[in-house]
């Protein structure tokens, strides 16, 4: 593999010792490694677990998951398994017991949908993304993990600065140079040059800048890269200690899992490519200097059984259920009012799972609530394989015990989505967005 004459020159200055070993593993194959959704996988989980997550597996080989069913319903997330540090750096914050969450630079969703699975409908999580043509992809992905305590926004970073101490936890996945993607990725490859690193360190910088007021006094950061150098790295992290409250944070993480210690006083770590089955990924922890002040989370205003009843009827019960002006939607209160605040001058996407639209006494559900963890999966009509396929190829199939109306499907008793059922033929309302387009 033929890696940039300038990188390697830096990888040599910046890690003298290791600079052999590392050249090396940049011309071992990429591995490929899956996350698994804590509610919805019940499969046999592979042999390799991820060193850092329970959740985390690696694959031995990269099956297509274009034609797994599961897949398509979010039983998994295909998760590089560097970048699932971020769930475990998560998971060893104190935080309160609802803490309110922005994973800034989200898109296409991979960390949002670890820290969704993680906090398991506790709290709310935002998952914003700048570039608008990213935020679709963001969406489906957030729907699939069917959590209701979350938020899609599409807002530039510099518009959440306005919200001050808003959140418990800011998560900056910041866009890189990338030399985590060497080994994926010949464009990474010839794309990186010293020029680069300077651009998107200036940018890390901006960003971080632009976010840190909406951090709660004794809140955290968590800042991460797909790439190896200092200055996009360490140095972020230092100058923000320098110039802001912000202090390094003790995590205890065991030696037993290769990962490599910043060299300065922050709280950070490399996963050099070839470590624990990953690519290349940085992450550091920072803390805002202060005390949280907890908040609760207050239930939603209950709507009443008798409400929604025909939305309710496809659920398990005790489920938040209100009128949005989406429509009924499944979703907290610390979500709604985290919502209501944020509208006041970002774009707001999603909020919670959208159920679906009432036309009269009529009912049409909305894909999500078939997605929802909240769906009462015995009421999904199961298909066989060739009918998932055909159904997620967007065909109006017909399972056999299908009843007039909506009928919810599965695959092996993990829901997808709805076919109207009209006597000689069915609708299907699976996204065509999300519909595999080769058959
Ligand atoms: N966190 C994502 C995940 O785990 O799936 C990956 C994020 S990727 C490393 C960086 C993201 O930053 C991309 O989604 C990209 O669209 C976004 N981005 C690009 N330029 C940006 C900018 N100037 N400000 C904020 N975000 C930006």
């Amino acid at each position: 593999m033929e890696l940039p004459e300038a990188f390697l020159l830096r990888l040599k200055q910046e890690y003298p010792a290791d600079y052999k070993r590392l050249n090396e593993v940049f011309s071992e194959p990429p591995g490929v490694s899956v996350n698994l959704h804590p509610r919805k996988f019940s499969g046999i989980r592979p042999e390799t677990a991820v060193l850092w997550n329970p959740s985390g597996f690696i694959l031995e080989e990269r099956p297509t998951f274009i034609y797994d069913p599961w897949f398509h319903a979010g039983a998994y997330y295909v998760q590089e398994a560097g970048s699932q540090l971020i769930g475990t750096l998560f998971s060893k914050l104190a935080l309160p017991e609802h803490p309110r969450v922005l994973d800034l630079c989200a898109a296409p969703g991979g960390k949002s949908v670890h820290l969704a699975n993680i906090l398991s409908g506790k709290g709310v999580l935002v998952s914003n993304e700048s570039i608008r043509t990213r935020v679709g992809v963001l969406q489906e992905n957030i729907t699939k993990a069917g959590w209701d305590n979350t938020i899609v926004t599409q807002a530039d970073p510099a518009a959440f600065g306005i919200h001050e101490h808003l959140f418990d936890v800011v998560l900056v996945d910041a866009p890189c140079s990338g030399e985590g993607m060497f080994r994926k990725s010949e464009e990474a490859r010839q794309h990186w040059s010293p020029e680069l690193v300077g651009f998107c360190a200036a940018r890390q910088g901006r960003l971080l800048a632009d976010i840190w007021p909406a951090i709660k006094p004794g809140g955290f950061l968590i800042y991460s890269t797909c790439t190896l150098n200092q200055e996009e790295n360490e140095a972020q992290l230092q100058q923000l200690m320098k110039e802001y409250d912000a202090e390094a944070v003790a995590l205890d993480l065991p030696d037993t899992w290769g990962l490599q210690a910043g060299k300065s006083d922050t709280s950070c770590w490399y996963n050099w490519p070839g470590n624990g089955g990953g690519e290349g990924f940085f992450a550091g922890v920072l803390q805002k200097s202060g005390s949280m002040n907890p908040e609760g989370l207050v239930r939603t205003t209950p709507t009443g059984k008798q409400r929604f009843h025909e939305i309710r009827e496809w659920l398990l019960p005790d489920v938040d259920l209100v009128e949005t002006e989406a429509g009924p939607c499944i979703v907290n209160n610390l979500s709604k009012t985290t919502a209501d605040q944020l509208k006041r001058n970002i774009r707001v996407c999603q909020v919670g799972t959208a159920a679906g639209v009432m036309h009269g006494a009529k009912f049409k559900p909305d894909p999500a609530l078939a997605l929802s963890v909240h769906f009462n999966t015995s009421l999904a009509t199961p298909l066989s394989l060739e009918e998932t396929i055909a159904f997620l190829c967007g065909d109006g199939v017909i399972p056999s015990g299908a009843k007039d109306g909506w009928n919810a499907v599965s695959f092996k008793g993990l829901p997808l989505g709805w076919i109207n059922f009209l006597g000689r033929r069915s609708n299907n309302n699976w996204p065509q967005a999300w519909r595999i387009r080769n058959r």
